[in-house]
């Protein structure tokens, strides 16, 4: 079995994903950029019952009508995003993970806002809106 592990910068939190991504790619909402501070956000979508905490308890930021942040309640580090409605997958920022080398993004979701000096030379795909979810 696949184990992805990670955590926040402090340490507090911790977690695990004891499954391959089933999608990931970067996420160019302007909700991404507002909550991490960051021109993109790389993430890696989890089925959820293959993603849990190991230590620590998060804290959740409902950014949207459609989901919420979690994140480390000491240091601030998000580490997921949990849809509200029919929430198969958690989205893991990819930058949380212990090997982020492991989970390459496969796509651009929202490129609408995407920051215009922000060049990523690669052959994914690139999507408009966010193939079929609400920005969260
Ligand atoms: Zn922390
Ligand atoms: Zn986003």
């Amino acid at each position: 079995m696949s184990v992805h592990g990670g955590g926040c910068a402090c340490g507090r939190l911790r977690f695990v994903a004891e499954a391959e991504p089933l999608d990931s790619g970067y996420c160019h909402c302007r909700l991404c950029q507002r909550t991490t501070g960051a021109p993109v956000l790389a993430y890696a979508s989890f089925p959820v019952a293959a993603f849990r905490y190991t230590a620590g308890e998060p804290a959740r930021y409902a950014s949207s009508p459609a989901g919420a942040r979690e994140f480390c309640p000491a240091c601030g580090t998000q580490i997921a995003y949990r849809r509200r409605l029919d929430p198969r997958t958690v989205d893991v920022n990819v930058g949380a993970l212990d090997e982020p080398a492991r989970c390459p993004p496969r796509r651009h979701l929202w490129t609408s806002s995407r920051i215009p000096w922000l060049e990523l030379a690669d052959d994914w795909p690139r999507h408009v809106a966010g193939a079929g979810d609400p920005p969260g």
